[in-house]
């Protein structure tokens, strides 16, 4: 019986992917001068993986990654203003508004009543807790858990502290590697949700007989709930 529903956020509850694809091609009309497409694709992406360990997830270490990478790109060329509009494509990534998909504010309220529901998300601390105010769709959740990394030792430590059983629990989430993969290792459900858009650090290959259920919307949640409950 599941009795805690967990969301991830980004690109499962609101729209996140898209706010960095739409920078990174700013990002490059900056630096096109010098370098193709893909060259600054490619070099901006090692760069975040390099600096993971140092800023870990999130805007503010993006932005930071991407001056590393302008300035590397243009052999240090990049001049003061240059630095300064990618600071500013930074900040209008933090200023944005946060968009719930379609259907997430409806269906979250229709389980409240029946789940414990748990929302837990990878990022920097402040920018999360910042979107998930101005989402409007922190009321519906009963804990909020924001962590570095989601792996199966940090979903462990998840249900370990609020004493749930694997059983009781099930994720959803956007993620294969981070929402379904780590979940599914500890016996516990997992319901896959996919965006349009997937972060290249989080493509995984898709296993070929489908071991979770894949939903083409949160639209279909209660009913795949329901279908699980009948099950007993
Ligand atoms: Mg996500």
């Amino acid at each position: 019986m599941i009795r805690t529903l967990a969301f991830d956020a980004d690109d499962t509850l609101w729209h996140n992917e898209t706010h960095y694809a739409e920078t990174q091609e700013a990002f490059r009309s900056l630096l096109r001068q010098y370098h193709d497409d893909a060259w600054i694709d490619e070099r901006l992406h090692a760069t975040e993986m390099r600096n993971l360990s140092h800023y870990g997830y999130g805007i503010k270490g993006f932005t930071l990654s991407m001056i590393e990478t302008a300035l590397e790109l243009t052999e240090d060329r990049l001049d003061g203003a240059g630095i300064r509009r990618v600071v500013e494509l930074g900040k209008a990534m933090l200023a944005k508004p946060v968009e719930p998909l379609p259907g997430v504010a409806e269906v979250l309220q229709k389980l409240a009543g029946a789940y414990d529901l748990m929302l837990i998300t990878k990022g920097d601390l402040f920018d999360q807790e910042t979107k998930l105010v101005k989402s409007g769709l922190g009321g519906h959740f009963s804990k909020v858990e924001i962590v570095s990394e989601k792996d199966e030792a940090a979903y462990a430590a998840i249900l370990e502290r609020h004493g749930i059983a694997p059983s009781a629990f099930a994720m959803v989430g956007n993620s294969v590697k981070s929402d379904i993969l780590p979940v599914l290792a500890l016996g516990a459900r997992a319901v896959h949700i996919p965006y349009h858009l997937t972060w290249a650090h989080e493509v995984v290959a898709a296993p070929v007989d489908s071991p979770f259920p894949v939903l083409e919307s949160i639209r279909d949640l209660p009913d795949w709930l329901a279908a699980q409950s009948a099950q007993g």
